[in-house]
Order: C-alpha cells, then sequence, then structure tokens
C-alpha cells in the first residue's frame, strides 16, 4: 500500500460542477479527470499547490483531479533500458542512472486505465531521458499527447544539498511551472511560446524556469480559450 494513503491529499476528488446540458449527443473531450501520479519518492508537501495552480490556471478543465501516491516502477522493468551517464550538471564523474521516458508512460498509462483518467502526469524524483530523442538527457519533463500522459522530473528542479529537505519555495515553483507547462502541452500542443514569462516557452535550464512565470499568456490564454469553446464549456 502507498505509504501516504493517510494523507488527506492520497485522494483528492474535486468535483466541479458538469455542464448538464450538453452531454448526451457530443463526445467531450473537456471537463476530464486527470490523474497526478507519484512515481518513486517525491514529498508530498507540493500537492496543495499543485492543486491550487492546475484550478487556477486550467479553470473548469478538470472536473476531478486526483492524487496518487508513489507509484513503483514494476521490478521487471526497472533494469529496462536504462542508461548510465556521468552527471554533467553536478559531480563530474559520478556516474547516474537515468529511465527513459517511453517506461515512465507505460506505468501512467496502465495507472490511467485502472483509475479512468483521461490525462495522466507523473511527477518523478528519477532522472530521465527522451525516449523520442535520445540525446535529450536529464528531462525536466515531456509530454505524450497521443497518450494524453506527461512526465516531469524533480531530479535537476531541486539543489543537490537540498534532495532531503524538501521543497523550498524556489523549488516548489519550479515544479509548479514545470507541472503546468505538460499539461498545457497536452491541452494546446506541442508548439513552445516565444513570450519571455509564459509558461508554456520552452526551458534549457534551471535559471530560465525560474525566470518565467507561472502563468500563461495572452495568445496561450487564447488557445485554451478555443479549445474551451470547441468542447462547449
Ligand atoms: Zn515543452
Ligand atoms: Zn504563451
Amino acid at each position: 500500500m502507498p505509504k501516504n494513503q493517510n494523507n488527506k491529499y492520497f485522494f483528492i476528488n474535486q468535483e466541479i460542477p458538469f455542464p448538464t446540458n450538453q452531454y448526451t449527443s457530443i463526445k467531450h473531450n473537456y471537463p476530464s479527470h486527470l490523474g497526478i501520479i507519484f512515481i518513486g519518492k517525491i514529498s508530498t508537501s507540493i500537492l496543495t499547490k499543485i492543486d491550487f495552480y492546475i484550478n487556477k490556471i486550467f479553470r473548469s478543465f478538470f472536473y476531478e483531479i486526483l492524487f496518487i501516491g508513489e507509484a513503483e516502477i514494476p521490478s521487471t522493468l526497472v533494469e529496462s533500458e536504462i542508461r548510465k551517464e556521468h552527471n554533467l550538471l553536478k559531480q563530474g564523474s559520478k556516474k547516474v542512472i537515468l529511465q527513459p521516458t517511453n517506461k515512465i508512460y507505460n506505468i501512467i498509462n496502465h495507472l490511467m486505465k485502472e483509475h479512468n483518467f483521461n490525462i495522466g502526469l507523473g511527477l518523478t524524483d528519477l532522472p530521465i531521458y527522451s525516449s523520442n530523442d535520445e540525446s535529450l538527457l536529464f528531462l525536466f519533463g515531456e509530454s505524450n499527447i497521443n497518450h494524453r500522459c506527461a512526465i516531469v522530473s524533480t531530479h535537476n528542479l531541486i539543489p543537490h544539498f537540498n534532495k532531503e529537505s524538501g521543497y523550498n519555495l524556489k523549488v516548489s515553483n519550479r515544479i509548479i511551472k514545470e507541472v503546468i507547462h505538460e499539461i498545457g502541452h497536452i491541452i494546446i500542443g506541442l508548439e513552445h511560446c516565444l513570450t519571455a514569462d509564459c509558461v508554456m516557452r520552452y526551458s534549457k535550464n534551471i535559471e530560465e524556469i525560474d525566470n518565467k512565470s507561472v502563468d500563461l499568456c495572452k495568445k496561450c490564454q487564447s488557445k485554451l480559450n478555443e479549445v474551451r469553446r470547441k468542447n462547449n464549456f
């Protein structure tokens, strides 16, 4: 059983009233069920904040946001497809085991089916590399639009000396921005925004994450409104 079962955020069920007059004949993509899945050892202290910002930025897109604590990677999968890389960002010669994003998407997809999530976002402390582009190492996050799921890795969002002591404000803001960014991709598409402080701007390092806001710019906001209009809500 997950360890944080008693945490009040182990399962949050936030229902936003479903529009009552439209769901009989039109197939809706939204509002939908979003599952946030913690894979590996992730501090739950950030849950309230994630919940707050998803509801603020994607208001009414999700009538249910559920959190699942500490999903484990099945032991048969743990050793498969891993890459061992020198951790260039931190400690010179120490090798870091990187997990491919496809493996994590599989785990998320499995849990999405089990819990009837339409969208799944995995949050992990494991370092990840892109299965789609193997030259992309130490990713902050990636989304898979076809499978309607995404992954955010906290591995390089947290300074090394701080790994055990939970999240400070700066770190939790980075995690929130990356979570919003990846969910944004699933809803409004893969394109990155060029607006300086838009959350949909691509960040190649943590400084660039720190320099952007958690919000969508006007252009991205209007893309979101377009999806809302197409789905009649
Ligand atoms: Zn992106
Ligand atoms: Zn934008």
